[in-house]
């Protein structure tokens, strides 16, 4: 829908602050920011009662913001083209605003529905999160936004209420059946880790991941191409897990112990599909205490190929890979990468490759050479550091 971050632009919230002041015509009364993500491992399993493990990129969305008395949301973003967008929180329904507004403005409306004072405000939206690329500017949008309006108006919530609400948002009033991972990697993340959520009990554990002092670097590949398979196909993989369950006599799969495996797999022996995502979400769940395990202990070498795994089981087993992730994946690998993996829902959007620093230009030159070779646009492919969650910036 053509919101698209300018590319080469430098973001910070003092420029967000700025460019606040030219269109609300005051400076704002903060910036509050809330960083993109990406999935380390732990695909397909959020809305499985499943282990993921995000962190949050470097990359973020600035919401400067100031209140307003006369009950009116005014949104505006860099990003976004038709000017300001200006609607009454009162009006506020699902349904009743399309386009990006409906990012913040079903903020402000998750926020009245569970009781939080939202008076009007004026917002203007900075962010250099790549849109639409699997990163989750998204979730971005919806926790730098739910930050700012809260802190304007009232005392501040704890960042897994803040997920929540950002949440259902997108749920209820965007209307994207999203699960609760990348709210809360925006929301609760911590610079140097990577964040073991269980999605279950929503408990989450901060674990050590800072590849850089290692010399490794881990390189985020946005293939640039969004296949249109998305939305019907993850509705059916999500029916499918539940009719596992079903089948299986546990309320989800993540009940379903990796010891256990063997046995549900020879229950589902005449359900094929519904097997292969049985055997997926179980050997996820694995790999994310697996991973978990390994970076606590300091050995950040040995999670690549736990990374590479990953990505055969949603290749094979969950079919939501393209040609353009197998071929990043594959071309990453053989330019001597320790670990590469499609992140997020697939069909398209990034890959996450863990390199040798030494290595990493090796690779990425090679990522961009096979993509031309094969006719495609050259990928983008940049290193991250694990990042902070959202906070106030200004
Ligand atoms: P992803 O979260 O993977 O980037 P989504 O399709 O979930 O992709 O969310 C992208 C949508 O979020 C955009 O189409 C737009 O509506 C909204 N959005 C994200 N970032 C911004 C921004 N900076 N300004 C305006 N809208 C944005
Ligand atoms: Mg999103």
């Amino acid at each position: 829908m053509g919101v698209r971050p300018p590319r080469g632009r430098r973001v910070s919230a003092r420029r967000a602050a700025a460019a606040f002041r030219e269109v609300h015509g005051a400076m704002p009364d903060g910036v509050w920011a809330a960083p993109g993500r990406v999935n380390l491992i732990g695909e397909y399993t959020d809305f499985n009662d499943g282990l993921v493990m995000p962190l949050a990129l470097p990359h973020r969305t600035w919401a400067a913001a100031s209140p307003r008395t006369d009950g009116r949301l005014r949104l505006h973003s860099a990003a976004a083209p038709g000017g300001v967008v200006e609607l009454r929180t009162a009006d506020l329904a699902p349904g009743a605003v399309r386009g990006w507004a409906a990012y913040p403005a079903g903020v402000a409306w998750a926020l009245r529905e569970a009781g939080h004072t939202t008076g009007g405000a004026d917002l203007h939206i900075e962010s250099d999160v790549p849109v639409g690329s699997g990163l989750s500017s998204s979730a971005a949008l919806e926790v730098a936004t739910a930050l700012a309006l809260t802190e304007l108006h009232g005392p501040a919530l704890p960042p897994d209420r803040l997920a929540r609400l950002a949440q259902h948002a997108e749920n209820a009033f965007v209307g994207v059946p999203c699960g609760i991972m990348d709210q809360t990697a925006a929301a609760c993340c911590a610079e140097g880790h990577a964040l073991h959520l269980d999605t279950r009990d929503l408990s989450r554990r901060h674990v050590p991941f800072a590849p850089d002092p290692e010399g490794l670097r881990l390189l985020v590949v946005d293939t640039r191409v969004r296949h249109d398979l998305g939305d019907g196909a993850y509705a059916r993989r999500r029916a499918d897990c539940e009719k596992g369950a079903r089948a299986l006599g546990v309320p989800s799969l993540r009940d379903i112990a990796y010891g256990q495996l063997p046995d549900a797999l020879e229950a589902l022996a005449d359900e094929p599909v519904v097997r292969a995502l049985v055997r997926h979400v179980v050997t996820e769940n694995e790999r994310v205490a697996r991973v978990a395990a390994l970076l606590v202990a300091g050995d950040l070498r040995a999670i690549g190929p736990v990374l590479s795994a990953g990505h055969a089981s949603l290749r094979d087993d969950v079919a939501v890979s393209c040609a353009e992730l197998d071929l990043a994946v594959a071309v990453a690998n053989g330019a001597g990468a320790l670990g590469a993996r499609m992140t997020g829902g697939g069909f398209g959007g990034s890959a996450v490759v863990l390199a040798e620093a030494a290595g990493a230009d090796a690779v990425a030159e090679a990522l961009t050479g096979a993509f031309a070779s094969v006719g495609h646009r050259p990928p983008h492919v940049f290193p991250v550091r694990p990042a902070a969650g959202a906070r106030r910036e200004l």
